[in-house]
C-alpha cells in the first residue's frame, strides 16, 4: 500500500498514521499552503479537546494560507487546536509548552508552492531545528523530512538532513530514507524514529 503512492507527502501522511494517537501534541516546521497541518490535526484532535499542532513558517502569506485551508476544512473547535506561529523553526523549543509529549516533528523543506521561490528553507537554520527537534521528541516519536533534491540548494540540503541522520545514536534511534530509484529528482522522504527505549549495546 506505501508502495503505491507516488508522492513523499502521501508516504509521510501514512507512516505519520501510525506513528500519532488522539491527544499528542505535534509541530508542522514548515507550514506552506498547510496539506500537512491539517493532516495532522485531523490525527490528533480529539473529542474532549485535546491534541495540538504547533504550526511554523517563516512567511506570513503561508501562515495566512494555512489558516484559510483550516477554515474550510475543520470545525472552529478543531481550528483551536492549532497554534500558528511566524517564526524561524530552528527557534521551536520556544513556542512549545514544556512537558509536551511531542511526538511529531515534521518538515517539508524547499520553497512555498505557488510563492516566492526564492525563499527556501536552508542547510543551516534546518541542521539547528533538527537539533531543536530531537531535543524536544519523546520516546516512540517521529522527526519526518521531505527533502525536495530537483531545485538549487536542494541537494546540498539532503546532505546535511542526512550527516544529522547518520550521527544520530544507533541505540536511540532508527533513521531511514525513501526515494524513487527511477525519478532522481523526486522528494526524498527521510524518517528518524526515536526509540521507545534505549537499546543496551
Ligand atoms: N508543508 C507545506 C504544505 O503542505 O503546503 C509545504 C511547505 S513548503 C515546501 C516550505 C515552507 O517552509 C515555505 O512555506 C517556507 O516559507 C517555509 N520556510 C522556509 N524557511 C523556513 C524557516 N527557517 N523556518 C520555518 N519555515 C521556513
Amino acid at each position: 500500500y506505501v508502495f503505491g503512492k507516488k508522492k513523499a507527502t502521501e508516504v509521510a501522511h501514512l507512516i505519520w498514521k501510525r506513528v500519532i494517537q488522539n491527544g499528542d501534541t505535534v509541530i508542522d516546521a514548515t507550514c506552506g499552503n498547510g496539506y500537512d497541518t491539517l493532516a495532522m490535526l485531523k490525527m490528533v484532535a480529539d473529542k474532549s479537546g485535546r491534541g495540538r499542532v504547533y504550526g511554523i513558517d517563516i512567511q506570513g502569506d503561508a501562515l495566512k494560507s494555512t489558516a484559510s485551508l483550516l477554515d474550510e476544512s475543520v470545525t472552529l473547535k478543531e481550528k483551536e487546536l492549532v497554534k500558528l506561529f511566524s517564526i524561524c523553526h530552528s527557534r521551536m523549543e520556544e513556542i512549545v509548552p514544556e512537558n509536551s509529549p511531542v511526538r511529531l516533528v515534521a518538515f517539508n523543506l524547499g520553497y512555498l508552492p505557488g510563492g516566492d521561490k526564492r525563499i527556501t528553507t536552508v542547510s543551516e537554520t534546518t541542521q539547528l531545528a533538527l537539533e531543536a527537534a530531537k531535543k524536544i521528541l519523546i520516546p516512540g516519536g517521529l522527526i519526518s523530512l521531505v527533502v525536495y533534491v530537483g531545485h538549487p540548494g536542494g541537494m546540498e540540503e539532503l546532505e546535511t538532513v542526512e550527516a544529522f541522520a547518520s550521527g544520530l545514536s544507533v541505540s536511540n534511534w532508527i533513521c531511514c530514507k525513501f526515494q524513487m530509484l527511477n525519478r532522481p529528482l523526486a522528494p526524498a522522504l527521510v524518517l528518524l524514529f526515536k526509540r521507545e527505549v534505549a537499546e543496551t549495546q
